[in-house]
């Protein structure tokens, strides 16, 4: 059975390439009919911080990758302190102060408590080579690793030791991680091989570059899961781009469905050379997910973010909420943009953007707008064609171009230039709403 995980430090939040690492692990076990394990490495006990926990379990629901179990490394100091301990009996690690040999391990520059010597494993001269999944054959020589610390001075096993202790006792078959640990692999191979475990298979994702082809950074990318949420991206429109940052599904598919990748995927499929963060394409595949959303779940989403932007939609019925959305829902980018694209559904005191207002208003349109009004008032029945036919014949009678009008009106009633259709928006709005807008601008 392929066992995998997803073995993330609670350092810092996750971001866009932790995340993917998570996606393949979760998406190669629900594909094989495997487990998904969640390995919190925690053992640097000053760096971690719960608030980065707790964020990485949430951002990690909230995209759907369940786990089968979960460990931490904290609690497991004295499983790695006595397999160090059988390395020493056995003759292959030895006890020196980290400062007393150039071994391996010890953190750089960060302040490490010496209160007992390290123990040191002693890495023979050989090669090692192994068969990556993605990348196929790779080979090291080892006369240039270093003896490697297992156990720090301070007392807590280094990464590579707590990774492979681990990795066995979990039974993990199969590591999938990003290319940045390919460096570790030949050490940690080394370990498996000290301690007669049976070596997993390597699957290493190449890396993904921010957009100016560099390292991800804030500005091209590199940020928090949570951020995006935030943002307003659905979860199953990031997990669909993940999936595109280093697989694709044939053809030139790029909007496929969870389920449809678990049919589909295969690590061996992965890419083998770097992908390229694009937010445009993010934005482009979450603009489809919206689309696509049942309207009614699409609604619930956005709720949480008209509260944001202190709108109180609990005053309006939930049709009304359901109306309002499906006339934005072809066009939203993010979540984000419908509070500030459709707050004039909401409040009466929506800004009106001064451009538009300087553009469509400064002429007088008081008589125009109250013969609009008078006859909107009269209208019945009310709905959008008798609407469209009011507001038709208003501009034959005055001799109006209908963008002579239509403008006005949608900067008095929505203070924008753009939104949904104009006679909608009236409709929506209702004659009240639209005689008060309307009225507002008629000069007494
Ligand atoms: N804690 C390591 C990291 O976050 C895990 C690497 C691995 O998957 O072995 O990079």
């Amino acid at each position: 059975m392929v066992r995998v995980r997803f073995a993330p430090s609670p350092t810092g939040f996750l971001h866009i390439g932790g995340s993917r690492t998570a996606l393949f692990n979760w998406l190669y076990a629900r594909a094989k009919g495997g487990k998904f394990i969640l390995r919190i490495e925690d053992t640097d006990v000053k760096r971690s911080r719960p608030e980065y926990l707790e964020e990485i379990l949430d951002s990690l629901s909230w995209m759907g990758f369940d786990w089968d179990e979960i460990y931490y490394q904290s609690k497991r100091f004295d499983i790695y302190r006595e397999i160090a301990e059988r390395l020493l009996q056995e003759g292959k690690a030895y006890r020196a102060s980290p400062s007393g040999t150039d071994a391996e391990g010890e953190e750089d520059g960060t302040e490490i408590e010496k209160k007992q010597d390290a123990i040191i494993f002693k890495v023979a001269q050989q090669k090692v080579v192994f068969n990556d999944l993605i990348h196929g054959e790779i080979s090291f020589d080892t006369g240039v690793i270093k003896d490697q610390v297992l156990i720090k001075s301070d007392g807590t096993p280094t990464y590579n030791f707590a990774c492979v202790v681990d990795d066995a006792a979990m039974n993990i078959n199969h590591v999938i991680r990003g290319d940045d640990h390919i460096s570790n692999t030949p050490k940690q191979i080394l370990l498996y091989q000290a301690l007669n475990f049976s070596v997993p298979e390597y699957a290493h994702l190449p890396l993904i570059l921010g957009s100016d082809g560099g390292r991800l950074s804030k500005r091209t990318g590199a940020t928090a899961i949570s951020d995006y949420r935030r943002m307003g991206y659905l979860a199953e429109a990031l997990v669909n781009y993940l999936l595109l940052l280093g697989w694709s599904p044939g053809g030139n598919q790029e909007i496929i469905g969870i389920r449809d990748a678990i049919k589909k995927f295969d690590i061996k499929n992965a890419n083998k050379t770097a992908a390229t963060f694009d937010m445009d394409k993010l934005n482009w595949i979450n603009s489809q997910y919206i689309k696509i959303a049942d309207t009614l779940d699409l609604s619930a989403a956005l709720e949480p973010f008209l509260k944001e932007q202190g709108l109180d939609v609990s005053k309006f019925s939930k049709d009304y909420l359901l109306s309002v959305v499906k006339l934005f829902q072809g066009r939203l980018g993010t979540l984000k943009d419908f509070p500030a694209w459709a707050d004039f559904f909401f409040k009466d005191d929506f800004v009106v953007d001064p451009q538009a207002k300087e553009k469509y208003l400064t002429r007088d349109f008081s008589r125009e707008f109250k013969l609009f009004v008078d006859r909107l008032q009269a209208l019945e029945p009310f709905d959008i064609v008798t609407i469209e036919q009011c507001f038709r014949g208003l501009l034959v009678e005055l001799g109006l171009q209908s963008r002579e009008l239509i403008h006005p009106v949608r900067v008095a009633l929505t203070g924008k230039t753009i939104g949904p259709g104009l006679f909608e928006v009236i409709y929506y709005l209702g004659k009240e709403r639209v005689g008060r807008r309307l009225t507002a601008w008629v000069k007494q």
